[in-house]
């Protein structure tokens, strides 16, 4: 088995972290001042977010898919500058879940996340996750499309392990309907929590294999 976590809503939480490092950042890479305030990052990608942002201010596509990586230079920076001053934190039960599920044998552990490759680990410290513990990743850097992210961590699942792994045998662990939608694009199964960016209502209608309010609830089930 294969599980690909999704980090903000399901791993962990920053109030507020997302949009000031996001401001900060977008400041001194493109040089114009976005209020994020409305601004919804909810299953989106660190480059979706940029072209929703950043072309309504004039900015050109092809600048922000050239920039994407002194800005998530510049985006990790900030993050690891403020992180200190959010309260960063594992959702309830989920440090739990992922534990036990570390202990069990022949399952991998990846990442399947909207935040671009350099902010990952300083987020996951923060909460008090090991980056180590998840050697499978695809990033929001590497798409607009959260659907393109899952095919990549299961070509570099193949890679690190020398196995493929059937559809099947994959499952992907979000809190949007974003999630749902990029695990039935590449046919894996997928679960959802209620602690994160989506209402239990959109979750349930986008028709998940297991809703949960709780990450540990999934222990018995997988
Ligand atoms: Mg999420």
């Amino acid at each position: 088995m294969l599980i690909l976590w999704d980090i903000d809503g399901t791993l962990l939480r920053g109030k507020g972290l997302g949009k000031v490092v996001t401001e900060r950042a977008i400041a001194e890479i493109f040089g114009v001042q976005a209020d994020l305030t409305h601004h919804y990052f909810g299953g989106k990608t660190d480059w979706g977010s940029l072209l929703e942002i950043l072309v309504p201010l004039g900015v050109e596509p092809e600048r922000v898919a050239e920039s994407l990586g002194i800005y998530m230079v510049a985006k990790a920076r900030h993050m690891t500058e403020v992180i200190d001053q959010y309260n960063v934190r594992p959702l309830p039960g989920a440090m739990e879940a992922l534990t036990a599920m570390r202990q069990r044998p022949n399952v991998a552990h990846g990442i399947v996340t909207g935040n671009v490759q350099a902010t990952v680990p300083v987020k996951l410290r923060a909460a008090g996750y090991d980056p180590d513990w998840f050697p499978i990743a695809a990033y929001g850097h590497e798409s607009v499309s959260r659907n393109d992210l899952p095919p990549l961590a299961l070509q570099r699942a193949a890679a690190l392990t020398g196995r493929t792994f059937a559809p099947s045998e994959v499952w992907v662990i979000g809190d949007t309907v974003s999630d749902i939608e990029c695990a039935r694009a590449s046919g894996l199964r997928v679960a959802v929590v209620t602690t994160g960016f989506d209402s239990r209502e959109n979750l349930q209608a986008a028709q998940p294999d297991y809703l949960v309010d709780d990450l540990r609830d999934l222990l018995t089930v997988l």
